[in-house]
């Protein structure tokens, strides 16, 4: 069949940009290998950051301005105001939290906090602090960061877009036919009934399938060097007395800790830890990790009671545009081959912004076919993946061996 654009890759990326084009009247579909949002989007912290990590590294130049415009951006769609509309999107709060360690360092982050942000951070009162910063020495500051439901929001794209979504087997049961302007035509095998079949004639093809990426780019006789993976270990705590925190504390020019919070299908409160522990977390094992959690919590969070929490950790890498030396890059990145894109947003917050530019970009290039489209009722649906607590198989305590989830 004949369309605008194949999208590989069901994470916040490719699910935004479907939106974005089937507003713009283009014959879309995204092609989905394992679950919806697997790689990073359901491992990710959902916070709608505004700047806050770039100001304290200096970073905030001006192609990563447009960050600072993104809290605004979410809480439109968040209250469904503007298109996609993201009002099924669970925001679990509507700010974070700052605050900062005793030492000198830290205090400089604070102060260094205050500057390049839209909205600037808000000292609070200690009667307003969250429960688990109560004993915190120094100021605790508000900042208009809202935190939400990763998974929700791709159960919110999902929903939205029930028939442009289909699960592919991305190894055996997925061909391209390349010519000197890009991908001609894309031949698919059902997951299930491997000899039905599937083959799309695409204008442009759109690869937003994170890490995935690089595996496509070779597939279609791309280098698969243009990406980078940034790998993180992050830290999970749950327990039932678990006080809810979202937020960062801050030691100099860094994020020490940078915790949010959601509950379990238990009941529970679960912590996922991210920040300097989950960076520097990469080369030791998950039990090591645990315990230096645990240490660097109760440093960071005076009179945190941990005794009766339970510890799981998970690895996930950061996929992104290759960069020399290997740092972040600026703002989200697109490389063009002839009809072929790959794109990276490079945070999840960016996902609006990289859509936007991709769609302009498409759109320029032709008008839409405007052929009517099929229904793929009978092709397998993606599911959306489970957030990292629900799929983590072993919880530790500190002082027992390692437990196994129901
Ligand atoms: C631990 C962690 C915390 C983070 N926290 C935040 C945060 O708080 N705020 C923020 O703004 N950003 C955050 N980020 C960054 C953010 O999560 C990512 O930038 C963003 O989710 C990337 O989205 P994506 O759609 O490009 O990729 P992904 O979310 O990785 O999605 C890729 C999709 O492609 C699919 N796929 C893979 N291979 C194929 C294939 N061959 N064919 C078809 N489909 C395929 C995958 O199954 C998946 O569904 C965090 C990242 C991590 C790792």
């Amino acid at each position: 069949m004949q369309c605008d654009v194949v999208i590989f890759g069901g994470g916040v990326a490719g699910l935004w940009l479907l939106d974005t084009l089937v507003e713009r009247g283009q014959a879309a579909v995204l092609l989905e290998a394992g679950d919806l949002g697997s790689g990073q989007t359901v491992a990710s912290q959902g916070i709608i950051h505004g700047g806050l990590k770039y100001t304290l590294q200096g970073l905030l130049t001006s192609s990563a301005a447009n960050i600072a415009e993104m809290p605004g951006l979410w809480r439109e769609c968040l209250h469904g105001r503007r298109t996609p509309d993201l009002s099924q999107t669970r925001v679990r709060s509507e700010h974070c939290h700052l605050w900062r360690t005793d030492s000198i360092a830290s205090r400089m982050g604070m102060i260094g906090a205050k500057f390049g942000l839209r909205v600037a951070p808000q000292t609070v009162a200690n009667d307003e602090r969250p429960e688990a910063l109560r004993h915190c020495p120094g100021d605790v500051a508000r900042l208009d960061e809202q935190v939400i439901s990763p998974a929700s929001l791709i159960a919110n794209f999902a929903a939205r877009h029930a028939g442009r979504l289909l699960k592919i087997d991305a190894t055996a049961g997925l061909r391209f036919e390349t010519t000197s302007q890009g991908v001609s035509r894309i031949h698919l095998a059902r997951p299930d009934e491997p000899h039905e079949t599937l083959t799309f004639e695409p204008r442009f093809v759109v690869l937003t399938a994170g890490a995935g990426n690089a595996g496509l780019r070779d597939l279609v006789g791309l280098s698969s060097q243009a990406m980078q993976r940034r790998p993180l270990h992050m830290l999970m705590v749950r327990g039932r007395s678990l006080p809810v925190l979202n937020g960062h504390c801050v030691d100099g020019s860094r994020t020490r800790v940078t915790v949010t919070s959601d509950v379990d299908s238990d009941g529970r409160t679960v912590w996922q830890v991210g920040g300097q522990i989950a960076e520097e977390g990469v080369t030791v094992d998950p039990r090591t990790l645990v315990e230096r959690g645990r240490r660097e919590l109760e440093a960071a969070i005076p009179r945190l009671e941990l005794s009766q929490a339970e510890f799981a950790t998970y690895r996930v890498d950061r996929a992104e545009a290759a960069t020399s030396g290997g740092r972040r890059p600026e703002t989200f990145q697109v490389l063009r081959d002839g009809n072929v894109f790959t794109a990276w947003p490079t945070k999840l917050v960016l996902a609006p912004v990289l859509a936007e530019s991709l769609g302009a970009t498409l759109a320029s290039e032709g008008r839409p076919s405007m052929s009517a489209f099929p229904s793929f009722a009978q092709w397998p649906v993606p599911t959306v993946a489970l957030p990292p607590w629900e799929a983590a198989a072993e919880w530790h305590t500190t002082t027992s061996p390692v437990r196994r989830a129901a």
